[in-house]
């Protein structure tokens, strides 16, 4: 008897987040912005809790707040009242409006209720609007931030004189590594204007007063100079034109683009640290030469807690991309590269990334959920999970140890202070899982150690 396929297919917990949550962590980034979701208070509020949990601060995400009723006779009525209510309580430089499943689904011409709402409210000036297409059912959270970061670009950027600046897209970092970026690029000698940057929007101090708006953020003027810049750097192997700001501006403005992965390890950092001298036309400050330096030594120093060890790998397609890169130069072997995105380019980019490095080429899953991951790992047998919270429980049934890194982290504090890129970033990621291997042993020994 033939046996039968299965008759559905269904995701268990996928390796991905919602389009529109990303798009709001890039409108949040720039100074003076609210995002606001054009849809149901449910998504809003679903969004809010992930970011604030991982953050530990507060977002305001406003919201159409669409009902039942909008769902037959759309959703025009409601956008153009947040928008005036939030203009009128908030008094923001820019709202950047992100559609969500449901917007979609009705099919809300939003350009279309825009230019209404302009032509009614907007006669005395008023808020600058970004608007950006971001159906979840069609993809992640990172595709909805590229998004955003794109449509910002594409409608702020005006025609501007060289004004010798470089522009710095990174796409999804941590807040310390935005921080990181910054001064990066100044002890290069360089002018950077690095969109979004949420450092200070949702990584600020401690406050006596809530401010509605919080203070940072990439500025308007500068997004709007962008075409003005020497070049752009874009951090992203897996990053489609039709999602590159980069792309944009170098069609559109003729600014060089210089594409590369997220400088997380030695040798993306050392080719990020190439681009930075060329643009500057200065060698490497010595700060990160001697960084660089010191962490070539403490690889040599604890190599043996972590050659030939197997890691699973997840998340965003090229933050593991980049931390595959990292593992296979400290020698772990990465048996499992998994991301919910679905770009095409992983299993190429996760090939680049092993390549010169002695490990084998893993198992390479793009579209993956966390059952699947999973049911992997069991046949694999790793030694440790390399990505964020939502891996916890695969982790915990195997009894190894979860390192947590990326978005979103919200069973540790601290997660938006990791820091993952550059020679100091590589060398709190070789610190963490050193550390973590050498407590494993520890738990796992019957004597227990207190020399390794
Ligand atoms: S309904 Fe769609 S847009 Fe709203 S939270 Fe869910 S996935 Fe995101």
């Amino acid at each position: 008897m033939t046996k039968m396929p299965p008759q559905y297919v269904s995701t268990t917990n996928a390796c991905k987040l919602c389009k529109p949550l990303g798009a709001s962590l890039a409108f949040r980034g720039v100074e003076g912005a609210v995002p606001f979701l054009h849809g149901s208070q449910g998504c809003a509020t679903y969004m809010r809790r992930y970011i604030i949990s991982h953050f530990n601060e507060p977002i305001d995400i406003a919201s159409s707040s669409l009902g039942e009723k909008n769902a037959v006779y759309g959703g025009g009525a409601n956008l153009k009242l947040g928008l005036k209510n939030v203009t009128e309580k908030y008094h923001p430089a820019l709202i950047g409006i992100a559609t969500t499943c449901l917007t979609e689904t009705i099919g809300d011409d939003v350009k279309r209720l825009l230019f209404e709402y302009r032509q009614e409210f907007m006669q005395d000036g008023g808020p600058l609007l970004v608007q950006v297409s971001t159906p979840s059912y069609s993809g992640t959270h990172m595709e909805g931030f590229h998004a955003a970061v794109r449509a910002l670009v594409e409608q702020l950027t005006k025609e501007s004189a060289p004004n010798g600046t470089v522009n710095i897209l990174p796409g999804f970092l941590s807040a310390a590594d935005l921080r990181s970026l910054k001064e990066i690029a100044c002890d290069c000698g360089l002018i950077a204007t690095v969109l979004p940057d949420f450092s200070e929007t949702l990584d600020g101090p401690a406050l006596r007063d809530y401010p509605l708006i919080p203070e940072g953020g990439t500025k308007i003027k500068d997004i709007q100079a962008m075409s003005g810049a020497k070049a752009t750097v874009e951090f992203g192997y897996t990053l489609p034109d039709q999602l590159s700001g980069g792309v944009h501006l170098e069609k559109t403005y003729k600014v060089p683009l210089h594409r590369l992965g997220m400088p997380v390890g030695i040798r993306e950092t050392d080719r990020f640290f190439e681009v930075l001298s060329e643009l500057s036309g200065k060698p490497v400050p010595e700060k990160y030469s001697m960084a660089r330096g010191r962490l070539v030594d403490s690889l040599v120093d604890g190599h043996k807690y972590v050659f030939g060890k197997r890691a699973v790998v997840y998340g965003e397609e090229d933050l593991v991309i980049g931390l595959t890169s990292f593992l296979a130069e400290i020698g772990v072997q990465p048996v499992l590269c998994a991301s919910g995105g679905t770009s095409g380019s992983f299993v190429k980019a996760i090939e680049n990334a092993v390549t010169g490095f002695p490990v084998e080429m893993p198992r390479v899953h793009e579209g993956m959920d966390f059952h699947e991951i999973g049911e992997l790992a069991a046949e694999l047998k790793p030694d440790f999970f390399l990505g964020h919270s939502k891996g916890y429980p695969l982790a915990r049934d195997l009894n190894i140890p979860l390192i947590r890194m990326g978005f979103p982290i919200h069973d540790r504090v601290g997660g938006q202070r990791l820091l993952h890129i550059g020679y100091h970033g590589a060398q709190q990621l070789f610190d963490l899982i050193a550390n973590a291997m050498i407590m494993a042993k520890q738990d796992g020994s019957d004597v227990g150690y207190s020399y390794m």
